[in-house]
């Protein structure tokens, strides 16, 4: 998963100091690389592995000229999170385009091994966004001459949609001055338009998520449908162009984990849809006669909407009884089990005051290999809680994500294979309750009801594009072959 942000300027300023105040405003979307490309006739880029704020020193702010820029944060699912695959990439055929994408492709392994070879392709990466910026470029190259620009990027678009399968939206930059961005055939990635008006004019920007906009004072304009572009010529109004037409199928997990709370995906507010899920996991925790609970207790961070909106509706103390450490660093992606584990009990740290001798309601967005759950209530038990009781705001995880998100592969997920009842045990756990497919379901759609169906492949194995279970078999071959 990844996050990225374009912005089209006024004509003579330059943008990137936005660009990058909107990129540390999703940082959460990826940790690992950023990078960013400015064009002011010439094409400027700046990326390494590392954090927003430890990359950009104002050496590179000067040298990033123009009032089109294009920025990313990465998040490696693909390839080994090498140098090489920070993002943006551009090429200088046909004329110059630039690009940075969220999202993964399921045929990556197929076009790497069949297609650029027989187009006599070197890739300088192991970064999918390269098959899209190719594929496009194939496609734009095409109707190079007097076409209307929208019918170039149509044609453009077209081409990358028919090679490049699997989910994934994406910003880029024309060297003759336009920016652009598209969302991928199912929309399963959110791709949002933004507006700010000025005296001076108008200005656009694209980005994965609305609160990118915020901090730099644009408006949310709307959100791209599925298969949907957009083309932005400073100073002129936004051209939409609806290049496919599928079945729109964003990911539920965006709303579950992965959003900031402030920000709206499809006209959904994350925050309200974490309150929902909240209040529907305490309808279901009363209709399966679960024990009483004297205190409820985040997981922080994601957790806390909920586990707010849970404790309201069920009449219990909200209590704020873990402390996080933000300078630990990410324990999902630790290298084995026990890493992991050791980093959780660095990462929370209880307020005893808050468990001893209660009855005590812990609630957190997820379980994916059990590690935080196993540790937290190992955790709360020491702090002296009577009994320690679970409730997780999403349903038990138990298929890998073929579009980016990463999670654990198969055989990690401690629900696959399991009862809810051997999860609790395994967890330690005196009662468990996840929240049901449907609740999940219905309490995103209340944020808008166009929405017909989610992709919910992690809950259910059932992925909306075709080929990703055979994606999902070449992943875990290249990731085995990398670890070794
Ligand atoms: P686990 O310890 O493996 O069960 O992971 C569950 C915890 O990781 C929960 O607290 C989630 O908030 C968090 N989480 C869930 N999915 C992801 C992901 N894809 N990347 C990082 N953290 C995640």
């Amino acid at each position: 998963m990844c996050g990225f942000l374009g912005i089209a300027g006024l004509i003579g300023r330059d943008i990137a100091p936005e660009l990058y105040e909107g990129l540390i405003a999703l940082q959460h979307r990826g940790q690992d690389a950023a990078g960013m490309l400015s064009f002011d006739g010439m094409f400027h880029l700046r990326k390494q592995n590392g954090m927003v704020r430890d990359i950009f020193r104002s050496r590179d702010m000067q040298r990033l000229k123009g009032h089109l820029a294009i920025g990313h944060v990465r998040y490696p699912t693909v390839g080994v999170g090498a140098e090489e695959d920070a993002q943006p990439f551009y090429m200088n055929y046909p004329f110059g385009v630039a690009m940075a994408h969220n999202g993964n492709l399921t045929n990556w392994v197929d076009l790497k091994a069949n297609k650029f070879p027989q187009d006599n392709i070197c890739l300088e990466s192991s970064c999918d966004v390269e098959a899209i910026l190719y594929a496009f470029a194939q496609g734009l190259q095409r109707t190079i001459g007097s076409d209307p620009l929208a019918n170039r990027i149509h044609a453009a678009v077209k081409a990358a949609f028919k090679s490049a399968k699997g989910a994934y939206s994406v910003c880029g930059i024309l060297s003759e001055g336009v920016m652009f961005g598209f969302r991928d055939p199912s929309g399963i990635k959110p791709c949002i338009v933004g507006r700010r008006e000025s005296e001076e004019g108008v200005e656009w920007a694209v980005a994965s998520e609305s609160v990118a906009f915020d901090v730099i004072g644009f408006d949310r304009y709307r959100d791209l449908n599925n298969g949907e572009a957009v083309v932005v010529v400073p100073g002129e109004e936004p051209i939409f162009i609806q290049v496919a037409d599928q079945k729109h199928t964003p990911c539920i997990f965006e709303l579950v984990y992965f959003s900031r709370p402030d920000s709206f995906l499809d006209k959904i507010s994350v925050y309200k849809s974490r309150r929902r899920f909240g209040e529907a996991l305490a309808q279901q925790w009363r209709d399966s006669g679960a024990p009483e609970a004297d205190v409820v207790i985040p997981i922080p961070d994601s957790a806390r909407d909920a586990a707010l909106s849970m404790a309201e509706a069920l009449g219990l103390p909200y209590r704020e009884g873990f402390t996080k450490n933000r300078y630990v660093g990410r324990t999902f992606i630790m290298p084995n089990q026990e890493a992991r584990q050791r980093s959780i009990r660095r990462k929370l740290n209880p307020i005893p005051l808050e468990f001893r001798g209660k009855n005590v309601l812990l609630v957190d967005d997820s379980i994916v290999r059990g590690n935080t759950s196993r540790k937290i209530i190992e955790v709360a038990r020491k702090a002296g809680a009577a009994n320690v009781y679970f409730a997780s705001t999403s349903p038990p995880l138990t298929a890998p994500c073929p579009y980016g998100i990463d999670m654990a592969t198969e055989k990690d997920f401690i629900a696959r294979g399991r009862t809810i009842e051997e999860v609790r045990d395994e967890i330690g756990a005196d009662h468990l309750v996840y929240l049901e497919l449907d609740r999940m379901i219905n309490s995103g759609k209340a944020g808008n009801e166009e929405i017909s169906e989610f992709c919910t492949g992690c809950f259910t194995g059932c992925y909306p594009t075709d080929d990703a279970e055979e994606h999902l078999a070449a992943l875990s071959a290249e990731r085995a072959a990398a670890r070794n």
